[in-house]
This record gives C-alpha cells, structure tokens and sequence, in this order.
C-alpha cells in the first residue's frame, strides 16, 4: 500500500513538473506550492488539498480521461468527487444521453493514480424513488452493491446528492431510517455515508395534518427538510456535505449551518454562480474560516454550466487558482 507521504511525495514531483511546464498568466498564475522548512527536511510540500466534483466538466472530461485527469492535477486539484454511478452495470460515467465513456472502478481508479489524484468521494443515488419501510430491502442492495465497488475504488465517502419526495415530517422521518442503513452498509466497509443538499432542503415541512399559519406575518411554522435530516439521523453513520453556494440559494447563511451542527457537517462543496469569487454572493474567507474551526474533513468545487458558454475546463482552472492563491485557504 502506498503510504500518505509516498504518495505525497509522489503528487508533489507531479505537480512540480507540471507547473514547470505551465505557461503561467497573470490570468491564470498558479501561486508557487510553498514549502516551509520542515516539508523541504522530509521532502513533503505543504500542498493544499483541493477536491473536485466531476460533475463540473462533464463531457470535457469524460471524452478524454486521462488527459482530463492530468490536466486537473495540474491545476492543483489533488482530491475528486466522482458522479455518474451506473447501478445496473457498476461502471461510472454520466446520466447525459450522449454519453459514450463508461470506465470500471479498477480503471478508474488506475488513471486517476496515474494523473496523480486520489478519488476520495462520489456522488450517487438509488433509482428507487419511493422510500417505504416496504422498499428497504430494495435501498440495502443498492447500497450494498454500491458500496462493494466503491470500496475497490478506494473512496472515503459516498454521498447521495438528491432529495426524495417530502411533504411533511413524518415522510422525511421515513427517508432518515434508510439514510442510517445506507450509512450503516457504508460504515461496515470502512466508508463514510453523506447527504448533499440543494436549496429545496431548506424548505419547512410541517406534521402531518398540520396547517400553515393564515396570518402572513406570524413566523414561519414547520422544520427545514435539512434539519429534519440531520436531527433524525445517527451521527455514527450519517454526515453532511454542505452545499454552500446551495445553502445561500436557499435563503440561508452556511456559516450558521455549520455552527449550529460542527459535528454533523463533515464536507463542503465550495461553489459560486460559476468562477469561485466572480460573483461576490459567497463569503469565501468567512466559509473557510468557518470550515477549518470545525475540523472539516475536506471540501470539493463544483462547476455548473455556463451560461456564457465557456469552456467548463476554463472555469475549473480559473476556481483552481482563486484558491491557490487565496491566503485563508490551507
Ligand atoms: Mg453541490
């Protein structure tokens, strides 16, 4: 088994050659990876860890893996989030009709080593839309196939980024029973089991039967989705992956998610409208600050299209370099 600091060590001659070859820009400078004096006794760079979530390139990257691969850990990313999970056929690709590019786990695994990046999480959910006690045994082999070929793939974390169907308390109570099997299966494989949320998880739900207020100016009756979540799940099998850009969507302030729940908020995807820091909306120094007071385990950018039409690569080197270069990101 590769040890952290082989394969540190391993990044780090990767990374430094591939920045040698870099044609740096004043728009696309990568700061020089720093290395204090204790990394240059024992040959480890202080490298910042930087996750990525594939689903930002899509296609791009898709089409040409490995070189996809390489041209990201040259940007600095070091960690991937993967999506694309095939149930039936346990390969990983994209739920985009066009798509042709499905690669097992071994293999992905292999060309991500070979570029230089660890595959540390994924993103996948089951096809069974109903959660009913009913359903269960269908949501244990889903998980338990899932979680078998996520291990091959060596993840840390498995992470369901889609939100059932929930009118009220009791149906989100329901999905939480399947949550903490799900985290369970995981858990036995030594893999820890999240849930990603949009905005639509900051929505209240009431109890059943329960009635909203007709008076417009009382305060909002009902629980958020998110907190019904986390408040009906095991904090032994569950975690979270906070959406920040998503949590801002939804009307709310990440820094108050994470301090209300620093146990149960484990990862974060670090996104903005589309180029991390362009659109001014996101307090990235305060969600950092945050995050690192709460020992977060790690975090993951994420792209969505762009309605400029630019070329998503583009907006994943240019969010790389924004935190490379940012002085609260360790
Ligand atoms: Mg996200």
């Amino acid at each position: 088994m590769t040890d952290r600091r082989t394969f540190l060590r391993n990044l780090s001659l990767l990374t430094l050659g591939g920045l040698a070859s870099q044609k740096l820009t004043a728009s696309n400078a990568l700061s020089t990876p720093a290395i204090d004096a204790t990394s240059a006794a024992t040959g480890i760079e202080a490298k910042k860890k930087m996750g990525l979530q594939t689903y930002s390139l899509g296609q791009e990257l898709l089409r040409d893996l490995p070189n996809g691969l390489s041209r990201l850990a040259k940007m600095g990313y070091t960690d991937l989030e993967i999506f694309g999970y095939q149930e039936k056929t346990g390969q990983f690709g994209d739920y985009n009709p066009k798509n042709t590019t499905f690669v097992s786990a071994k293999d992905y695994k292999k060309m991500a080593d070979d570029a230089g990046l660890r595959i540390s999480s994924s993103h996948l959910t089951p096809s069974v839309r109903e959660y009913t006690k009913e359903n269960m045994s269908q949501f244990e082999d889903f998980w338990k196939k899932a979680t078998d070929i996520h291990a091959e793939l060596g993840v840390s974390y498995m992470v369901q980024p889609s939100l059932p169907r929930i009118e009220n308390e009791d149906d989100a109570k329901r999905v939480c029973e399947i949550f903490n099997r799900a985290g369970e299966i995981a858990k036995a494989a030594g893999i820890l089991w999240g849930y990603h949320n949009h905005n639509n998880e900051f929505k209240r739900v009431l109890k059943p039967g329960e009635k909203p207020d007709p008076n417009p100016w009382a305060p909002p009756k009902g629980t958020y989705i998110e907190e019904l979540f986390i408040k009906n799940t095991d904090p032994d099998k569950v975690m979270f992956e906070l959406d920040v850009y998503w949590t801002v969507m939804g009307q709310q302030d990440p820094l108050e998610w994470m301090g209300n729940y620093p146990d149960r908020i484990k990862l974060l995807h670090i996104k903005d409208r589309w180029i991390l820091g362009d659109s001014g909306m996101m307090n990235f120094p305060n969600i950092f600050k945050k995050a690192y007071e709460i020992g977060i385990l790690g975090y993951y950018v994420e792209l969505e299209g762009d309605p400029k039409g630019r070329t998503q690569f583009e907006g994943v080197e240019k969010s790389a370099a924004y935190l490379q270069n940012a002085d609260f990101v360790r």
